[in-house]
């Protein structure tokens, strides 16, 4: 039986875009952008606004900070607790128009080492669990490549 792909939580994004974004919410009344996303009443304390629409958020930010995690985190994040745990980096991204700090993994294969804060990464869709059934999918921070010359 195939597995089914499902985004680890549901709103967040939409794992099958060609614009791969995360999707947060703005409130009509005042423009204050949430994420994660608010879809109920404007948190802003200033504002009575209870009407929100979905938006994309910046497909690119900068490094704000990043560590490596080396525990296995509490629910909604989906892992396999029999399984032994794998370190993975994780990283605070503030997000080039929003200027809001949002969090994430970086890219399998990305080390603390590989980042700089200052450095600009992009949002991309990865894999995060697999089970019996499911494709769990979520969003990862991929450095981009500085354009660096060939060396010759
Ligand atoms: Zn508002």
């Amino acid at each position: 039986m195939p597995r089914t792909r499902k985004p680890v939580v549901p709103g967040w994004f939409d794992q099958d875009a060609a614009d791969f974004r995360l999707l947060g919410t703005r409130c009509r009344a005042c423009g204050s952008v949430f994420f994660p996303r608010e879809d109920s009443f404007c948190r802003n304390p200033g504002c009575a606004g209870d009407e929100l629409d979905e938006v994309p958020l910046s497909r690119r930010g900068t490094v704000w900070s990043y560590t490596d995690g080396r525990y296995r985190p509490p629910a909604p994040y989906v892992s396999d607790p029999d399984a032994p745990w794998q370190p993975y980096t994780l990283v605070a991204v503030e997000l080039a128009a929003e200027r809001m700090v949002v969090l994430g993994q970086a890219a399998p294969g990305v080390t603390v080492d590989g980042l700089t804060v200052g450095a600009e990464v992009e949002l991309v869709p990865g894999v995060l669990h697999e089970d019996a059934e499911h494709i769990w999918t979520t969003w990862y921070w991929q450095p981009v490549a500085a354009a660096a010359p060939e060396a010759s």
